[in-house]
């Protein structure tokens, strides 16, 4: 499809395919395999000589329709669906890298992903370096002749930090490695990686592009030449995305652009609130003047996402957890849960949830107080939002 369409135009019309039935909304494909006209047809899609389906392990044109839409919206050339997340990174890191390879990687990244670098890739032979995602000077610094990748996640989780997109792919590249974003918090609607230099864009579709939370998914973009042993870790290992799933995600996708704006309109008024609090000491959201990366980030994000987290105020009798779980146990509509990127508004203590299993000496040094909330900001009005964190508006004491 023409790229010259705006993001909006390719989000709902980018990908389709129609079959001879006419349908105006994409179809289906609930089928494992596909069949052939006769023997000399297998055995040319077999061979690569005609291309078209064979199964849905390698290819499934509900899959196949997934795929176009986002590769348009992030402006690849190839995306290569997944069963989740976790298994877009999984297929990148295997497709790419070999024992003995070395991985540079923001050490505030989803947590999962930091156990899948430290606990399974070294059993593997791939050695990784975890370094502060803003201190440019230390990415330099920990590359190495045989890093073969930089990975970073931007905004962070669940600090929101802004990583400078353009200046580690001069450093990737200058170390002639990949530079790999996972643009899970912003999506293509308010980010787009590849335009700033970077190689490879890792999605959970779970979060923002379904939208709804209801389905498991993920994505690998990048040219057709890095792409390509991605996509055969995945044609073999099968941690393909169910066409279930993929047609759920076409329908995210459609409604993506006006649903990441109104997820960032709620998230800027929430966080301007936030800061006027007595009982928050911080409010950690990019759409604020008062992030440390607010410039950095109003140059490379259209919007500040949709997640905001903030520093809870003790009272005198309490420790730095209570205060935070005193807020977290007095919403009476907020969802308690550590899912992000729905229509419902969640919240979370990432100290004793997502990132429970970092240490708690790497937490600090992280930034992860005991103290820190996170909210992903839903749909809901902003003042029922308000309304339900009123406990924050109680003086100290
Ligand atoms: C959730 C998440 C993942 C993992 O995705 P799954 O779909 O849960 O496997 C990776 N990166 C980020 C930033 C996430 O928020």
């Amino acid at each position: 499809m023409n790229e010259q369409y705006h993001l909006e135009t390719l989000a709902v019309r980018a990908g389709t395919q129609v079959t001879e039935f006419g349908e105006n909304s994409e179809a289906l494909f609930l089928n494992s395999s596909f069949k052939f006209k006769n023997a000399a047809q297998a055995a040319a899609r077999f061979s690569g000589s005609e291309s078209g389906n064979i199964y849905s392990r390698f290819t499934n044109p509900t899959v196949t329709m997934f795929q176009d839409k986002l590769a348009a919206l992030e402006g690849a050339e190839q995306c290569v669906a997944t069963a989740s997340g976790m298994a877009a990174i999984l297929a990148c890191v295997m497709g790419l890298c070999q024992a003995g390879d070395h991985i540079v990687a923001s050490r505030s990244l989803f947590g999962t992903t930091v156990q899948l670098f430290s606990n399974i890739m070294k059993k593997w032979g791939l050695e990784v370096t975890f370094v502060a995602l803003t201190d440019l000077d230390a990415w330099q610094a920990a590359t190495q002749k045989n890093t073969k990748l930089l990975f970073a996640e931007t905004p962070s989780n669940p600090l929101t930090e802004v990583a400078d997109i353009e200046a580690l792919s001069v450093i990737a590249h200058h170390a002639s490695a990949l530079l790999v974003i996972d643009n899970c918090f912003c999506t293509p609607a308010l980010q787009q990686p590849l335009k700033l230099g970077a190689d490879i864009i890792i999605h959970s579709a779970t979060k923002y592009i379904d939208g709804q939370g209801r389905v498991l998914g993920g994505a690998v973009l990048g040219s057709k030449a890095v792409m390509e042993p991605v996509y055969g870790y995945l044609r073999t290992a099968g941690v393909t995305m169910s066409a279930f799933n993929a047609w759920v995600f076409l329908k995210g996708l459609e409604t993506l652009q006006v649903r990441m704006e109104a997820h960032a309109s709620r998230a800027l008024a929430l966080a301007n609130w936030l800061e006027q609090q007595p009982r928050v000491s911080r409010v950690h959201y990019p759409g604020l003047a008062s992030h440390p990366q607010y410039a950095l980030a109003a140059k490379q994000q259209r919007l500040g996402g949709g997640i905001v987290s903030f520093e809870v105020v003790p009272r005198a009798d309490q420790t730095l957890q209570a205060a935070a779980w005193e807020v977290i146990d007095a919403t009476q509509m907020i969802s308690i849960t550590a899912n992000l990127g729905d229509v419902k508004s969640t919240i979370t203590h990432p100290a004793t949830t997502t990132h429970c299993r970092v240490s708690p000496e790497a937490r600090l040094a992280a930034g992860i107080h005991d103290n820190l909330v996170r909210i992903a900001v839903g749909l809901e009005h902003i003042e029922d939002l308000k309304n339900d964190l009123m406990l924050l508006s109680s003086p100290i004491g």
